[in-house]
């Protein structure tokens, strides 16, 4: 009778009896959380705060028998991705364990990326970041589960390679996949037709299968958390502010060296060395972007982070990881990529140094626009 709440992490059911299974919360936490609107599992909780605990996904039980249980099925494998974080998208060993399954890379929130970015170019890019972790996908397409009049093309491509066979939706949290099923529900089956209740051998993950034509389904799995994702390190309304809704619009800084551009407080930019040059962020609206000096970067994060540097909040600055450093030489057009928030693009030859909260990636590539 009282209503199931969800872990906003992993989707698992709350549950505030037994320690040591899926969904254990403690009463008191689950009380607060049940306040604030943000619900956590103590496993989620644990990962979003002590960022130190690694690999949860790999060794939770439950998990990897979901995982080994797709290498057992004869079926189409969708991976949703969030292109605006590919490696926070990732299923580790996910290309062990399904087998000789073949994979369909679904590239979710198309609805953000800059009208600059040509989709084919963008495809190319996954399928190459694909085939470089193992994955080697009979295709790659690109979707906005906001966008119903997307459906249509991603339905016809799932019906085309599926050959009859049943269809498993897999990505980690926070990549857009509810809205997704969501989204795929509305187009076809209608809520009433949508079998909720079955659960995957051996695990208390529970699945949702979506009738297809022909006796099929298309079976929604439980989302794996990826401790390497922005997410898991801000609350629900910080996520509001660094995840686009909108299409992003480009921000175009001339930089001398010595200069350091602050991404709210959960990054930075330096640049070192090199000529006077144009740099565009590719960040959501409505991130806010300080320039300031390098030479007084260092102090002035320490003074303002929480306040002029937002997110992250004041109360949740004694949380949140320290900044962390990666230097780069660029030689030619790359992007800098700060995983989960967006990219700034660099036109020119220079040295450069990105940072990002630990445990958040911090990568170069070549310039995708
Ligand atoms: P899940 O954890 O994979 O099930 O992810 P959710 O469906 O909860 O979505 C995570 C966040 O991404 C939410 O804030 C969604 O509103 C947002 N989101 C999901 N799909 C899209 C999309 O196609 N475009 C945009 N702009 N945001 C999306």
């Amino acid at each position: 009778e009282s209503e199931v709440i969800h872990c906003i992490g992993c989707g698992a059911a709350i549950q505030t009896e037994h320690p040591n299974e899926l969904g254990f919360t403690p009463k008191a936490a689950f009380e607060k959380g049940m306040e604030t609107g943000e619900v956590y599992c103590q496993r989620c909780f644990r990962l979003r705060h002590y960022n130190d605990i690694q690999d949860v996904q790999l060794t939770d039980d439950d998990f990897l028998r979901l995982l080994n249980e797709l290498g057992k099925k004869d079926a189409l494998i969708v991976n949703v991705i969030d292109i605006f974080d590919f490696n926070g998208s990732l299923i580790p060993g996910l290309h062990r364990f399904i087998g000789d399954n073949p994979v369909l890379m679904v590239g979710n929130k198309v609805d953000i990326l800059p009208k600059s970015l040509k989709r084919p170019k963008m495809i190319q890019w996954m399928r190459e970041r694909a085939y470089e972790e193992g994955l080697r996908p009979l295709d790659v397409l690109l979707t906005s589960a906001k966008k119903p009049q997307e459906m249509e093309h991603l339905l016809e491509t799932i019906e085309k390679y599926r050959e009859g066979k049943d269809v498993y939706i897999v990505g980690v949290t926070n990549v857009g996949k509810s809205t997704l099923i969501n989204q795929i529900i509305k187009q076809t089956a209608g809520v009433k037709d949508v079998i909720t209740t079955s659960q995957f051998p051996g695990t208390t993950l529970d699945k949702i299968e979506i009738p297809l034509d022909d006796g099929h389904f298309l079976i929604d799995t439980p989302g794996i958390i990826h401790r390497h994702q922005m997410a898991h390190y801000l609350g629900k309304k910080d996520l509001k502010i660094i995840a686009p809704q909108k299409e992003i619009k480009p921000k175009v800084y001339q930089l001398n060296p010595e200069q350091t551009l602050f991404l709210g407080g959960l990054a930075r930019f330096d640049v070192i060395q090199g000529e006077r040059s144009s740099f565009i962020a590719y960040v959501s609206n409505d991130l806010t972007i300080h320039r300031t000096k390098l030479a007084t970067a260092d102090a002035f994060y320490e003074k303002h982070v929480g306040s002029l540097l937002q997110p992250p909040r004041l109360d949740e600055v004694a949380d949140f990881p320290e900044l962390v450093r990666f230097e780069f030489s660029i030689k030619e057009k790359t992007d800098i990529v700060f995983a989960g928030l967006g990219w700034i693009t660099i036109t020119e030859p220079c040295v450069v140094a990105g940072w990002a909260p630990k445990g958040v990636d911090v990568l170069r590539r070549k310039a995708l626009i």
